[in-house]
């Protein structure tokens, strides 16, 4: 069957002799239908991260339907269309027994240290895959693990109704984090120097300044410590700082202007299992949210290396049709 693997640095190849997926007695197998392209498979794709092996599978955000039900299953089967939830925390460990999964000790991220799933087929736990309505659109569905990211540090923030939050970026987190805030009855304000990002989400609902200033919410989506920097600079006493982006790069900030500022700073990572799934699966299916709203690009599957190769200077999301 199909496979997407990387060989090396910015070597993606589509080959033709994958062997099927093993699936264990708790898996189902899906056949693909869609995977979007997402920062952390590209930090693989550049090279930024070690490759756990070679070839390695890439991706991690799909969805697909299921073609097999391991035999200890026995709420799937095959037939249903799912998503899948790629962080399969063992659900046994200190922090996942006190629901906080996302950081399970133990836990597999799927196309980063386990095999990724931009393959014809493979397996999944029946667990960790979450089945859809069939009338939810195709490019929903290739935008819902990073919507349920950007929902879940929304939730986090504890923000309500009508409040106004100041998002730092505006690529597919902080677009996906607009929307989220938008569906909650909160303006979001933007900051993003790449103009066709800036327009993007300005068309869908975010307003956007220069000078606006005291603000009580602020969500951190670049992972690039300046950005924060200047944020800072536009918040009122009291705010909560929710973190989404990654760097290892120390915080832009002093103990003193936290202390002075009484900062609430809170660090959101991923999404906790079974919850928040659901819970963005129900915006969805009421139709609060279009999470397909970040995608500008698609490909077919066999134009993966061509979707990977210039995913970072689009303004929008790329996502494969499987
Ligand atoms: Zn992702
Ligand atoms: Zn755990």
């Amino acid at each position: 069957m199909k496979a997407a693997v990387l060989t090396g640095t910015h070597q993606l190849e589509v080959v033709r002799d994958w062997p099927e997926p093993a699936a264990g007695p708790k898996d189902v197998v899906v056949a693909l239908e869609g995977l979007g392209v997402c920062g952390s498979d590209l930090s693989l794709y550049d090279g930024h991260r070690e490759l756990p092996s070679t070839p390695w599978v890439v991706g991690h955000e799909a969805f697909g339907r299921i073609v097999t039900v391991g035999a200890e299953v026995t709420n799937r089967e095959a037939g249903q269309r799912v998503v899948i939830e790629p962080n399969y925390s063992c659900l046994e460990c200190a922090n996942c027994k006190r629901g906080l999964t996302s950081a399970c000790t133990d836990r597999a991220i799927v196309g980063m240290n386990t095999p990724g799933i931009l393959a014809e087929r493979f397996a999944a736990p029946a667990e960790y895959t979450h089945v859809v309505p069939e009338e939810l659109a195709v490019e929903d569905l290739a935008c819902f693990e990073p919507f349920t990211v950007a929902r879940t540090a929304v939730k986090r923030s504890a923000i309500t109704k009508g409040e106004r939050a100041l998002v730092l970026g505006g690529g597919a987190q902080g677009l996906l984090v607009s929307q989220s805030l938008l569906a909650l009855g909160v303006e979001p304000v933007v900051i993003e120097p790449h103009p066709g990002r800036l327009r993007r989400i300005v068309e869908l609902g975010a307003a956007t300044t220069d000078d606006d200033k005291d603000f009580l919410w602020l969500f951190e989506t670049t992972g690039v410590a300046p950005a924060l920097a200047a944020g800072l600079g536009r918040l009122a006493a009291g705010a909560t700082i929710t973190m989404v982006g990654l760097t290892p790069a120390p915080l832009p900030i002093t103990m003193e202007q936290v202390v002075r500022g009484q900062y609430t700073v809170r660090g959101s990572l991923i999404y906790d299992h079974p919850a928040d799934f659901q819970a963005a699966l129900g915006d969805v299916v009421a139709d609060r949210v279009r999470p397909s709203v970040a995608i500008t690009d698609t490909f077919a599957f066999d134009d993966a290396a061509d979707a990977f190769a210039g995913a970072r200077e689009r303004a929008g999301k790329t996502w494969i049709a499987g």
